[in-house]
């Protein structure tokens, strides 16, 4: 694709990526046909290369952004799905977070739209307080149909994702967990916000299995939020922030006991934990240091896949179907290896029809985009029905949360089979299926 960048443009290095981006695109539409919100709405638009051609006529124009371009850029749920197709290897995912940064800076939103936003910002990633949050929400869950009739649907959406109970405590602060016989390993692992008040039964999971596998691991005093909840909604410096403080967390360990790698349990975050190189390359303080954290960071499933000697204990051979999260399947192009390990754990697992279709949950998507997120959760449901599961399993909590949200089928994180099935306990969601220990 031709671009129009002036010089005095392309000396920001923002648009000088954007304009490489932009120039690897052929136009061919390869990409439309498994791009979610094209497969519902049928609108160029709301298909990448639409959104390519509007990204490129706002920023070549150096205009702010206009209703028309928010609507289209707000429906794509970053899912990447059209990075794993695309034949000429366009970035789509930094094209569009420097879309989604620009709009933040130059367009004003509607008051209702501000005050969510600012909400989801100033809660989620931070546990205490979302903790909170989930109890004010637990009281006024019942009133969901009501926002939704005087037309708050985000807010009605938000009542409806927030759990019924309020989970346990997760283990808190700076913590080290030795490993179990002679150590073969050092990780530290992301505690994480929302996961660490939803879904703590995750993070223990991969602790126990880890440590039983010989592997010591640290939870890093001062870690935060890994910062993707702001970084796409474009609030650029929050999320440099949240990336700055991980980094100097994670450097204190690196620096003293040394660490291995820097594991993550829900791949929306690790996606972007693995961007820090990218997103600070331009800061001198911290670049390399964003660089040598972005190297070091790994999926949960990608670090237990190397494990040759896994501890598997008989289970019932459950069918798994596997759901393949975008972020880890798209974002980091990890699809092999939670399967992998599930299969070597006794677990039969059948891949969903239609896999490359995002399940709605994208993050903050299925709070502010209540609609498309639903229309796509039903559909995933839909695909996974098919081949006739005992539990689910996805490798990123918000997927758990959107699926389970429609579904009777229990939804798990691969790890907490995979611990279940070297000796830890029933994962809470099974219950306790026949012939379980
Ligand atoms: S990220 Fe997903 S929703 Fe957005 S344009 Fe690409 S395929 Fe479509
Ligand atoms: S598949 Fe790639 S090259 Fe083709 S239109 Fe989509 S983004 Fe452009």
């Amino acid at each position: 694709m031709q671009t129009s960048f002036t010089l005095t443009q392309l000396a920001d290095p923002d648009i000088a990526v954007a304009d490489k981006i932009l120039r690897a695109c052929v136009h061919c539409g390869f990409c439309t046909a498994t791009c979610p919100t094209y497969v519902l709405l049928g609108d160029e638009l709301d298909s990448p290369r639409g959104r390519i051609y509007l990204i490129k006529d706002m920023l070549e124009n150096d205009r702010p952004a206009t209703a028309d371009v928010v609507t289209h850029i707000d429906r794509c749920l970053s899912c990447l799905s059209c990075m794993t197709t695309c034949p000429s290897g366009v970035h789509y995912m930094h094209l569009v977070d420097h879309a989604r940064a620009h709009i933040e800076d130059t367009y004003r939103r509607p008051p209702l739209d501000r005050a969510l936003r600012a909400l989801i910002a100033r809660v989620l990633p931070y546990p205490k307080l979302f903790r909170w949050s989930l109890l004010a929400a637990f009281f006024a869950k019942p009133f969901a149909p009501l926002f939704d009739r005087i037309g708050l649907k985000p807010l009605a959406a938000m009542l409806r994702l927030a759990p019924s109970t309020l989970p346990p405590r997760a283990h808190g602060g700076p913590q080290v967990f030795p490993a179990q016989g002679e150590r073969r390993g050092r990780v530290a692992l992301l505690t994480g916000c929302v996961a660490s008040v939803t879904a703590p039964q995750i993070n223990a999971s991969a602790i126990r299995v880890l440590t039983r596998h010989g592997i010591e691991v640290v939870l890093a005093d001062g870690e935060a939020c890994c910062g993707s909840l702001v970084h796409h909604m474009g609030r650029k410096e929050e999320a440099l922030a949240f990336a700055r403080t991980n980094i100097d967390a994670w450097m204190r360990e690196i620096d003293g006991a040394g660490l291995d790698a820097i594991l993550v349990t829900a791949s929306g975050c690790g996606t972007t934990v693995k961007d820090y190189g990218f997103i600070l390359r331009g800061d001198e303080r911290y670049a390399a240091r964003a660089a040598k954290v972005s190297a070091l960071a790994r999926d949960v499933s990608e670090y237990i896949n190397k494990i040759n000697d896994l501890k598997v204990e008989p289970r019932p051979r459950l069918v798994v179907a596997y759901h393949a999260a975008c972020s880890l399947a798209h974002g980091q192009k990890i699809l092999r290896e939670p399967k992998e390990t599930l299969s070597k754990s006794g677990f039969v697992v059948k891949d969903v029809p239609d896999g490359h279709l995002c399940c709605g949950s994208a993050g903050t998507y299925n709070m502010l985009q209540p609609q498309l997120a639903t229309a796509l959760r039903d559909r995933k449901v839909a695909s996974i029905a098919k081949v006739a599961p005992d539990v689910i399993a996805a490798g990123n909590v918000g997927c758990i949360t959107q699926i389970a949200a429609g579904t009777a089928i229990p939804v798990v994180h691969p790890i907490e089979l995979i611990d279940w099935a070297t000796g830890g306990p029933v994962p809470g969601a099974l219950g306790r299926p026949e012939g379980a220990v």
